[in-house]
């Protein structure tokens, strides 16, 4: 059984949603009762954290979180739900940490303050001191097999790094001179953790981008998939909330952000995602969340489309006839301000297309301002 399978499930070629499934979770935990692979210990740290990826993870339906934390994962220690407190649940990291050498999956939750010495986070004491989250990740990456940030604020720095940040709240990566695998998410869905562990069990690191992101939960843009793509690529654009239309002039940033909420979407069941509920995405799997999004509801003039995908028969159609190329005020106002070429001189790799693209959208602006002049 491949890793990819565990994770994607059986798929649904209507849509390619990669829901986890039950056969493929018990696929692991075949190869874990087989010998093959050893339930891994985990220590699931709270650092600077609402608590919110935790309690998503808890609303995992498939595997439901009881069989998770029994059957994939050894489960030592979770700072909001785990049995013990004060100096025993310290002497659970301890015992951890020595014992289980070079095979613990240390899961960070949270971002990590440095004013004040750290001490806007504190794990616990010893010898009567604090020991903050600055030292807890510090000291306890050392001997993990994985270090694995649990949502945005681990990831990026989030909500709690964000102007004025007083506690100077960084990522987890910013502490640590090793690999950290960013799941990120406001909050995380829950598959996205469950699927990225199915691969850590097997001893694998799944595929990750730039920012160390799994690509299988993060290679595309929210945009790419969305729904209401049809209705951007026609330039039919909501102006208020609660209008059905694209949502990309009310400040949607779907267009730069990577994550496959459309397709997989959350509730449990797969039922619902922002914008199918009608509000924008506001990117909050992204770096720059979440002072590069604010205002969430204003549109965002700067923002790029990292995604757009021209396909052979939409190019055909760029290409083929400017006036009936379709898109709208918002993409020719790209266009007229260079916003859109430049992004597309940036992300769209294949540059001869490209420059047939750019000299039809010159012939487009000359013609605007032709008819401007007469
Ligand atoms: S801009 Fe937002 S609402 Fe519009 S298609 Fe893209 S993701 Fe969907």
């Amino acid at each position: 059984m491949d890793n990819d399978r565990i994770c994607h499930g059986n798929k649904n070629t209507n849509n390619h949603i990669t829901y986890l499934h039950k056969n493929n979770i018990n696929a692991v935990t075949q190869t874990l009762s087989a010998g093959r692979h050893k339930k891994p210990p985990v220590i699931w740290l709270g650092t600077n954290t609402c608590a919110g990826d935790m309690l998503s993870l808890l609303n995992t339906l498939d595997p439901t979180y009881q069989s998770f934390i029994s059957d994939m994962i050894d489960l030592r220690y979770d700072y909001l739900g785990g049995g013990s407190e004060g100096n025993s649940s310290m002497a659970i990291l301890e015992e951890t940490q020595r014992s289980c050498k070079g095979q613990y999956i240390l899961i960070v939750e949270g971002s990590i303050p440095l004013a004040s010495e750290g001490r806007y986070s504190i794990i616990g004491y010893r010898q009567g001191k604090p020991w903050t989250a600055l030292d807890a990740v510090r000291e306890l990456s050392v001997n993990a097999r994985y270090v694995v940030a649990a949502g945005t604020c681990a990831a990026f720095g989030g909500i709690y790094a964000a102007a004025p940040n007083l506690s100077q709240s960084v990522s987890l990566q910013a502490v640590l001179d090793r690999q950290v695998i960013n799941v990120p998410g406001c909050p995380i869905n829950p598959e996205w953790m469950v699927g990225t562990l199915a691969y850590l069990v097997k001893g694998e690191v799944p595929a990750l981008d730039n920012y160390q992101r799994p690509k299988l939960f993060f290679g595309n843009t929210v945009h790419d998939r969305c729904q209401r793509r049809s209705y951007f690529d026609n330039s039919l654009f909501a102006k208020t909330h609660g209008e059905p239309w694209c949502m990309y002039e009310i400040g949607c940033k779907g267009p730069s952000t990577y994550a496959d909420c459309p397709d997989r979407q959350w509730n449990g069941e797969h039922v619902n995602w922002p914008v199918k509920a009608n509000t924008p995405c506001i990117g909050c799997t992204s770096p720059e969340f979440i002072d590069g999004d604010v205002p969430f509801f204003e549109h965002s003039p700067d923002v790029k489309l990292p995604g757009i995908k021209l396909t052979a028969n939409r190019f055909g159609i760029f290409t083929g006839a400017a006036t009936a190329i379709g898109i709208g005020s918002h993409l020719a106002g790209s266009v007229l301000t260079g916003r859109l070429a430049q992004t597309i001189r940036d992300d769209f790799p294949r540059r001869k297309k490209t420059k047939a693209l750019l000299r039809a959208i010159k012939a487009m602006r000359l013609g605007k301002h032709k008819k401007g002049k007469k």
